[in-house]
């Protein structure tokens, strides 16, 4: 039913930001009792730019937005707007708009009451609330819902309405934690592509928060990878992708096979390849390399290998191979290529760089 929506095409004059703010995080630290959930956050956001916040459960993405917002209180570091300090600044003069992971509507209010609400509570006149709320739903597809309550919305629906009463007061930034988690694959990729469409669109300086590696890397300008309250790295997708600055980062972002190596005068020497190592130099001695499916290759004549299964994914395929030694390899190659069960085939791994870690025997 989502996917029938039409998509305003153009967005209203009057849901523009003039321009986006710049966001600052210098050296932030929350503790919430002994436990520390921000360890030293530093990093800084241009006007509109659309950066992820990216890690696992419990690394402290949530805490961060909460800490922007002023819903959190920070001990210790300053987090800076558009060059000013916010740290006396409520939440309700921060000048940003959230959208969350749970559906957050007010059950009792229609969709265009429930975007109406905020500028309400700035005093904006009758006529001019209904205006700007028609053109905040209309922007999300949903000029024909305005009378619907948030039983009658699906979720994808609801998290549309949240947006819309999230960007109608024209913040000056945008944090949305996790928006899309609860939704269903299919709506979770048509909001996400369309969240990045109106942020573009309006310009928007905007935090996202999410676990999900794909999301991260489908739609934001830079990834900040978050592990236990500090960020490991940020860049862009590409730059996290191809030379991840730690292996945590290299394990958390896209497929990587882990293969028992030798660091041999700094080199990554396994199966008769040798590797660059990405990130900091490490001492010669065994360590773990994280190999990218795609950085593997299926050859004429290399390393025997048996083909344990291999699924067609549209425009590739990804074979799964295990060696005499019993690892198991995957490897992303054409879907020309039909590898079957049981079959012998050779491997090779390609010169790409590649991350490490120390290996304990
Ligand atoms: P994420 O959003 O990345 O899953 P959170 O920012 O919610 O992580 O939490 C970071 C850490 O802080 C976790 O260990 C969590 O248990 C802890 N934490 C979060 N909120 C509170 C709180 N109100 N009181 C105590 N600990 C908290
Ligand atoms: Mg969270």
């Amino acid at each position: 039913m989502t996917s029938s929506i039409p998509i305003a095409s153009t967005i209203a004059p009057s849901l523009s930001a003039s321009t986006g703010a710049t966001v600052e995080l210098i050296g932030v630290v929350k503790n919430y009792g002994t436990h520390r959930a921000l360890n030293s956050i530093d990093f800084s956001i241009t006007p509109g730019e659309f950066v992820a916040l990216l890690g696992p459960s419990g690394c402290g993405k949530t805490t961060a937005l909460r800490a922007l917002s002023g819903l959190e209180l920070i001990d210790g570091g300053r987090i800076v707007i558009d060059g000013d300090d916010v740290a006396g600044v409520p939440t309700n003069k921060r000048d940003i708009g959230m959208v969350f992971q749970s559906y957050s509507l007010f059950p009792h209010l229609t969709a265009i009451e429930n975007i109406e609400f905020g500028l309400r509570m700035r005093r904006v006149s009758a006529s001019e609330r209904r205006g700007r709320a028609t053109e905040a739903l209309d922007m999300v597809g949903l000029a024909s819902f305005a009378e619907r309550f948030a039983h009658q919305l699906s979720g994808g629906q609801q998290q549309r309405v949240a947006l819309a009463r999230a960007l109608v007061t024209r913040p000056r930034v945008l944090l949305l934690d996790e928006p899309l988690s609860a939704l269903d694959a299919k709506v979770r990729v048509q909001l996400r592509d369309e969240i990045r469409r109106i942020q573009i669109e309006l310009g928007i300086t905007t935090v996202f928060v999410t676990h999900d590696q794909e999301e991260a890397l489908a739609v934001a300008d830079r990834v900040a990878v978050m592990r236990e309250g500090v960020i490991e790295q940020i860049g862009t997708p590409e730059e996290l992708y191809s030379a991840p600055s730690t292996p945590f980062v290299a394990d958390f972002v896209g497929l990587s096979n882990r293969i028992a190596a030798e660091l041999v005068d700094g080199r990554v020497i396994v199966h008769g390849a040798s590797m660059a190592l990405l990130g900091e130099p490490m001492a010669d001695g065994p360590v773990t390399a994280f190999v990218r499916p795609e950085n593997v290759e299926i050859v004429s004549s290399g390393v025997p290998a048996t083909v344990v299964s291999s699924s067609f994914l549209g425009s590739l395929r990804r074979t799964q191979v295990i060696l005499s030694d019993d690892s198991l390899l995957s490897i992303q190659h054409h879907v020309d290529l039909r590898p079957q069960q049981g079959d012998p085939v050779f491997v090779r791994l390609t010169a790409s760089p590649v991350s490490a870690v120390r290996r304990t025997l």
